[in-house]
């Protein structure tokens, strides 16, 4: 969870300045959640309920949805080539919505929108290790060999990465195809094509089917669904 300290929280919804701001809290003007609060640092969090002399402040409302992105979609909030955009479905809300992260062009699968800076620099953040679940489909069929080298990490574009989770789901002998099932939390770009590029099995298809502990089930490609507070909590 977000938690900020009550005089920041005061000052950023432009009531009064941060010193002022720690005056009215030593004066007995602000209530937390119905409770007035008087010690300086006192914590908060983004949904906390706070007045100052019994008005509400304006907090900016923070909003994070897990989206189904299709295919051939672009993860930015705009494109100079004139391509859909995972913003172009989020036309009826009324926040200014961003992805965390990114997935290919031609990548489908969960993908967070939110507008919330903190929660999405923390989870791009390499050290909050986000695990995020793809299934390839590939060329080829992976020899045991390549199945451990992926595992333990494959060198591509001068980087090794980190030990990943692996597991054939399925081989197409007369396609000469396999899905494989490949959990990673690092995001370097095109990492999992690049992984398995690595062991000389170009990728045909790929998805992301969780992010975390989210997954896509009730959902539609094209379709999005706001987080509850408890999943943003276990997020943070
Ligand atoms: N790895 C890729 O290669 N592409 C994606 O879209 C996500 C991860």
């Amino acid at each position: 969870m977000a938690l900020e300290r009550l005089q920041k929280v005061i000052a950023e919804a432009g009531i009064a300045s941060r010193r002022k701001a720690e005056k009215m809290i030593q004066e007995g003007r602000v209530r937390v959640d119905g409770k007035v609060v008087t010690v300086l640092g006192t914590k908060v969090d983004t949904f906390s309920n706070i007045t100052v002399d019994g008005e509400p402040i304006e907090r900016e409302s923070l909003h994070t949805y897990l989206f189904y992105k299709p295919r051939g979609v672009v993860s930015t909030v705009k494109d100079e080539k004139g391509r859909k955009t995972v913003v172009d479905y989020f036309e009826d809300v009324p926040y200014r919505l961003y992805p965390i992260g990114r997935l290919d062009y031609d990548t489908s699968g969960a993908l967070l929108m939110t507008n919330d800076g903190k929660l999405a620099n923390k989870l791009m953040h390499p050290k909050h290790k986000v695990d995020k679940v793809y299934i390839a489909k590939i060329e080829g069929q992976l020899a045991p060999e390549e199945i451990i080298a992926l595992k333990k990490g494959v060198t591509f574009d001068g980087f090794k990465s980190a030990k990943a989770k692996v597991k054939v789901l399925k081989t197409n002998p007369k396609k000469n195809t396999q899905l494989v099932q490949l959990t990673i939390h690092e995001g370097k770009y095109h990492q999992v094509k690049k992984m398995f590029k690595a062991v000389n099995h170009p990728v045909i298809k790929l998805s992301r089917e969780k992010y975390a502990f989210l997954d896509l089930v009730g959902l539609q490609s094209g379709d999005y669904r706001e987080l509850s507070r408890l999943e943003v909590d276990r997020l943070h």
